[in-house]
């Protein structure tokens, strides 16, 4: 881990700082970035927090979202933040690619620049680098980090609850990552004033009644279980997206379900955007699905969880990752 005396001198003194996460910001990206954001306004620094599409409908209630400045909706804007900002912070994201055209505009000469983050391989790009696969979340790291720059005392309710919003969406509520340190974070977390309950509720209990619709629909029309492979496959075709009214965050979750039948070990979410055609892919126990995300669909992320996408159609996409599975059948089946 890199030094945490740099860090504590970096925030020591007011500074022009932008926090960027990565595009569909989840709660753990959002999370951290608005813990860190409330952190360092308490400290007297000026600080905006830049993300490269929307934030999930889901996290509106947090405090702070609506100051976050979108780049799909104001460039010109994000543009001007980072041309202006001393430090520099990518929290939850581990290479400029994750943020889409605002990794454009990231021009890091002369700035100070700071990576929080939980993901494999970060590229190097920044000059103070806190990188750490075994943390659940960036919102678990980041609470080490602060305690670590002896910042412990400054965690007030507000910044704890933003940091278990992280924990909670990156953990599926406690269930995948987890390990005693994350259990004692969580229970500091606690003490320092988090309402625990009432964030699952908020976090968990907000689906739609659209949201469940089209849940339904996915599992009775478009899921495709492949025994033979223990994987199974939930597709989603533009039609789809138009006849539900889909929007970004509709579909999060839903992925999940697949492995709640126990022989299956992986699934895949793929479903059609307008350019290109996404891949979600979930695992469990020691099968990684991080390598197929990467090393067939230009993507990455961890273990368990990763993402990719192909530049081609839905059905051919189904068939590349149909094709691919022979490949990894010996891991499946001991998985
Ligand atoms: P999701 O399936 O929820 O979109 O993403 C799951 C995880 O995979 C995320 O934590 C993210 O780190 C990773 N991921 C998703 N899409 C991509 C992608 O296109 N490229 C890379 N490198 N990682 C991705
Ligand atoms: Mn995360």
């Amino acid at each position: 881990m890199e030094s945490l005396d740099a860090l504590k001198q970096l925030v020591a003194v007011p500074k022009d700082v932008v926090i960027t996460t990565h595009r569909n910001p989840d709660g753990d990206a959002i999370g951290s970035s608005l813990a860190l954001y409330h952190f360092l306004r308490k400290h007297g620094h000026t600080v905006h927090v830049l993300v490269p599409s929307e934030y999930p409908e889901f996290l509106a209630w947090m405090d702070g979202v609506d100051e976050i400045v979108v780049y799909d909706i104001d460039p010109e804007r994000c543009k001007e933040l980072i041309d202006r900002c001393d430090l520099f912070f990518a929290l939850d994201y581990n290479g400029l690619d994750r943020i889409d055209k605002l990794g454009q505009l990231v021009d890091l000469t002369g700035k100070d620049s700071v990576m929080i983050d939980h993901h494999l391989y970060p590229e190097d790009f920044v000059d103070h680098l806190f990188s750490d696969t075994s943390y659940s979340s960036t919102c678990e790291l980041l609470y080490d980090v602060l305690k670590g720059i002896g910042a412990h005392r400054d965690i007030d309710p507000l910044i704890a609850e933003c940091l278990f919003v992280g924990i909670l969406t990156d953990t599926g509520g406690f269930k995948y990552a987890t390990s005693p340190r994350l259990f004692r974070t969580a229970a500091d977390l606690v003490d320092l004033g988090v309402d625990d309950y009432q964030l699952q509720d908020r976090i968990f209990n907000s689906l739609s009644e659209k949201n469940l619709r089209l849940l339904g629909h996915c599992l009775a029309n478009r899921m495709e279980i492949l025994p033979e492979f223990r994987t199974g496959i939930i597709t989603l075709t533009k039609e789809d997206y138009e006849y539900f009214d889909i929007s970004r965050g509709d579909t999060e979750g839903i992925v999940n379900y697949l492995l709640k039948m126990p022989g299956i070990v992986m699934a895949a979410f793929i479903h059609e955007q307008p350019k290109i055609t996404k891949l979600s892919l979930r695992s469990k126990r020691e099968f990684s699905v991080q390598e197929i995300a990467r090393k067939y669909f230009r993507g990455g992320g961890h273990k368990n969880a990763s993402g990719g996408a192909s530049y081609t159609s839905l059905g051919s996409t189904v068939r590349k990752f149909k094709s691919i599975l022979p490949e990894f059948a010996d891991k499946l089946k001991n998985a």
